[in-house]
């Protein structure tokens, strides 16, 4: 059930995989626009989650510059490496409801079946002395959700994704069961992020309807290209935001979004003007232009 609390709170959760660029820049800034427009609290969330994927130091770096940026979170930042206990009692609710199943498939096994897992049960033999993957077990259902900018969606998980895995044989734990355990933890009650993550909304809400956790509000914004067309997080070519010119930074990062830039001596001074007049209306119905991203603009004093 989506939940209209007095006071919203928004969320900004990057993964520690590199320093903020400018796409992370504005994906922090929307979701912080979103939710201090409405008068609201707005959180950070390191996903350190995934140990082989993360760089030594980038999440002390990142809130290093988003501080230089003027953010600054209403809350103790929250860390998912410190967090398996609640990741681990939820996979055991979903294993005692039934909706969670131990998966030995290696990924040959799921070559064979078109890479997807959809039978609901693993296909394979149990292994002895072998750490299983737990998936969900994913229901022949439509998950439709009202995204905030880009109008109605729905998804079948299941024809979409099939049994997504919530804990990889490995350990790890998977982004959804995370970020959905997460979201009601810090009481996230409107999830603002990259058109990217669309398509884990559904899986999401499905967890959280599994998990009887309450549904966010979510909106998807245009995702920051470089000019070959690829997202900045997964860009080489990624520029460095200039932590010398933070006011330049912030401003290019509202042009993006389509909102004005207002004048202010400081970052924060900026950031608060902006959510005062915050208008999401340039950010609506990008889900029917392909792609639904936007290139980076490039930087004047670069020109
Ligand atoms: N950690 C994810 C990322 O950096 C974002 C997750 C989210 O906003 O739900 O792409």
């Amino acid at each position: 059930m989506p939940h209209h609390p007095e006071i919203p709170i928004g969320r900004f959760a990057p993964s520690p995989t590199g320093e903020l660029h400018f796409g992370s820049l504005v994906a922090a800034l929307a979701s912080w626009l979103s939710v201090k427009h409405a008068g609201g609290r707005w959180l950070l969330r390191i996903e350190d989650i995934d140990p082989p994927r993360q760089v030594a130091g980038s999440a002390t770096s990142i809130l290093a510059a988003l501080a230089t940026h003027g953010f600054s979170a209403d809350g103790a930042v929250l860390y998912q490496s410190q967090r398996g206990g609640a990741y681990a009692a939820a996979l055991q609710r979903l294993r005692d409801e039934g909706h969670a199943f131990p998966c030995w498939c290696s990924r040959t096994d799921l070559e064979a079946s078109g890479v997807l897992h959809r039978d609901g049960h693993c296909v394979s033999p149990a292994i002895a002395g072998r750490e299983p993957a737990w998936r969900l077990h994913a229901p022949d259902l439509d998950i439709e959700f009202e995204d905030l900018l880009q109008g109605p969606q729905h998804q079948n998980v299941r024809t979409a994704v099939g049994d997504f895995v919530l804990r990889r044989a490995d350990g790890l734990w998977n982004y959804q069961l995370a970020c959905v355990v997460d979201d009601a933890f810090q009481g996230i009650t409107e999830v603002v992020r990259g058109y990217d993550l669309m398509e884990s909304t559904p899986r999401q809400i499905l967890l959280q309807q599994l998990l009887d956790l309450s549904t966010p509000a979510y909106a998807h914004i245009p995702l920051a290209i470089d000019a070959n067309g690829c997202k900045l997080s997964k860009s080489h070519a990624a520029p460095v935001l200039d932590m010398r010119s933070p006011l330049a930074n912030l401003a290019r990062a509202l042009g993006f979004l389509g909102q004005p830039v207002p004048d202010a001596p400081t970052a924060a001074g900026m950031l608060r003007r902006a959510a005062g007049r915050f208008d999401p209306s340039p950010l609506r119905g990008i889900a029917n232009s392909e792609p639904a991203a936007k290139p980076m603009p490039t930087d004047p004093a670069s020109r």
